[in-house]
C-alpha cells in the first residue's frame, strides 16, 4: 500500500510538469540503451505469447516490460504517445485497427518511421469470436490489407496479430498461424480503457508490472489520459527499475512471415 501510495504521490507531483519530460530529447542515450533492448522473434517459435490466455510468453528477463498500443493510430493521441517515447528513447509495439488507420495512413507511417514495430488489431475492431468464422477471416484481412497499404511498398508490418477485447477462438488461432502470424495476448493490463485520469493508468500499470514481474503490456493509444500519463509511466518504470524490449519479427522468410 505505502508503495501505491508513493506512485499516486509522485505521479500527482509530475502531472503538473509534463512538457519537461516530453520534451526531453533522449540527452543521455548511453543510459537510455542500457535500460532497453531488442529481441526478434519468429512465430514457429513465438506462435502465442502473453500469460492471460496462453502458457507461454516472450522470453524476458524479470523486470523487462514490452509496451504495447492497441487501437490506434489516431490524432492527437497517437503522436502524443511518439513524443513521449522519443523523448526515452523506447520502442514499442502498436496492434493497428484497420478503420483508422484506413482514416489516418500517414500516422501508420509515421509510427513505423518512428521505428515501432507496427501489427494487427483486425479492421472494425469486432468481438472477432463472436462472428460467423469466414467474418471474422475477412475482417482480419481487411486490417491486415488496411495497414500494408498504408505502411507502401517500402515499410514492412510485423506479423503480429492482437485480437480486439482479447477475445478468439481455435479456428482464428490456426488461421493466423497458417499465415505465420504470431498471437499477441498479455502479461499485465494498464486497464488503461477504463480511466479518465492519467495518474490512474500510472498507477495501476505499475501495480500489475509489480504483479507480472515482467512482460507485455496493453496500453491504448487512442486514450487521452494514456497519452498523458506515458511520460510519467515511463519515469516510474525507471524509477522502479524496469527496463523496456522492443520486438520485432525475425525476417528469415521472404515473405516477413505474411504468407497469403
Ligand atoms: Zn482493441
Amino acid at each position: 500500500m505505502r508503495l501505491l501510495t508513493s506512485i499516486v504521490i509522485s505521479g500527482a507531483i509530475l502531472l503538473g510538469t509534463p512538457n519537461n519530460l516530453a520534451a526531453s530529447d533522449c540527452p543521455n542515450n548511453s543510459e537510455a540503451s542500457s535500460r532497453s533492448r531488442t529481441i526478434a522473434v519468429k512465430p514457429s517459435k513465438f506462435p502465442l505469447v502473453g500469460k492471460q490466455k496462453y502458457l507461454e510468453t516472450l522470453r524476458l528477463n524479470e523486470g523487462e516490460v514490452v509496451l504495447t498500443f492497441d487501437d490506434g493510430p489516431v490524432a492527437p493521441h497517437t503522436p502524443e504517445i511518439l513524443k513521449a517515447l522519443a523523448a526515452e528513447c523506447v520502442k514499442a509495439t502498436f496492434f493497428m485497427m484497420g478503420l483508422n488507420v484506413a482514416e489516418a495512413p500517414h500516422l501508420a507511417r509515421q509510427v513505423f518511421d518512428a521505428g515501432h514495430s507496427v501489427g494487427f488489431h483486425s479492421f472494425s475492431h469486432a468481438d472477432l469470436s463472436k462472428l460467423p468464422f469466414d467474418k471474422a477471416k475477412k475482417d482480419i484481412e481487411l486490417g491486415i490489407e488496411a495497414v500494408t497499404e498504408a505502411l507502401g511498398p517500402t515499410r514492412r508490418p510485423a506479423p503480429f496479430f492482437r485480437a480486439p477485447y482479447l477475445h478468439i477462438t481455435k479456428e482464428i488461432e490456426r488461421f493466423l498461424l497458417s499465415r505465420n502470424i504470431i498471437i499477441w495476448d498479455i502479461d499485465a493490463d494498464s486497464s488503461d480503457w477504463t480511466f479518465a485520469n492519467p495518474e490512474h493508468v500510472v498507477k495501476n500499470s505499475m501495480a500489475e508490472l509489480g504483479k507480472a514481474g515482467k512482460g507485455i503490456l496493453l496500453l491504448h493509444d487512442i486514450k487521452a489520459a494514456t497519452a498523458r500519463a506515458l511520460p510519467f509511466l515511463l519515469w516510474e518504470m525507471k524509477r522502479r527499475g524496469f527496463r523496456t524490449v522492443h520486438v520485432v519479427p525475425e525476417l528469415s522468410s521472404a515473405s516477413g512471415g505474411l504468407a497469403p
